[in-house]
């Protein structure tokens, strides 16, 4: 018996988006074979926006650095069976996170902005807010290992 196809999301929080445009060229590559076994309910790049709801694989790309990224993390782990950090920015924080070392004067001058844009006090990494199942290392993200670790989870 044929398996449904798994629900897809791709996700960006804060980032220059370096990896969903790459990804953009591996799809090139690989989407058709790729579209027997999924569907992809959400990629901004895309489609539209649709409710964050019953995804099986969900890659985000980008830190967590505001409110609003926090609370969308979270609801997309609620809401899907797989959660993969995409690229090293996903993974580390980094280089948002570069705010995270500033010393006690440079912290002082950045907090109005911080409020103003509801900004965390620190930038967190995916796996610092949220349980994350793997991860695609790479800034934008090597394309082997994310073929590799996609299909993993893709044929499972
Ligand atoms: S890992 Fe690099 S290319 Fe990918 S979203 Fe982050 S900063 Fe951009």
């Amino acid at each position: 018996m044929n398996q449904p196809k798994k629900k897809v999301g791709v996700f960006s929080i804060t980032c220059d988006e370096g990896c969903s445009i790459y990804l953009i060229e591996i799809f090139n590559k690989k989407l058709v074979g790729w579209l027997e076994k999924m569907e992809i309910k959400y990629f901004l790049s895309m489609k539209d926006k649709v409710e964050i709801k019953d995804f099986d694989i969900v890659l985000i790309e980008g830190v967590i650095s505001s409110e609003r990224d926090l609370r969308e993390v979270i609801k997309i782990r609620e809401n899907t069976k797989i959660l993969i950090a995409m690229g090293t920015c996903a993974m580390t924080a980094f280089p948002s996170g570069q705010r995270n070392n500033f010393n006690a004067e440079q912290l002082e001058r950045i907090q109005p902005k911080l409020k103003e844009f509801s900004y965390l006090p620190k930038c967190l990494a995916l796996k610092d807010a949220v349980t994350v199942d793997d991860n695609i290392p790479g800034c934008p993200i090597d394309e082997k290992k994310f073929i590799e670790v996609f299909e993993k989870h893709l044929n499972a």
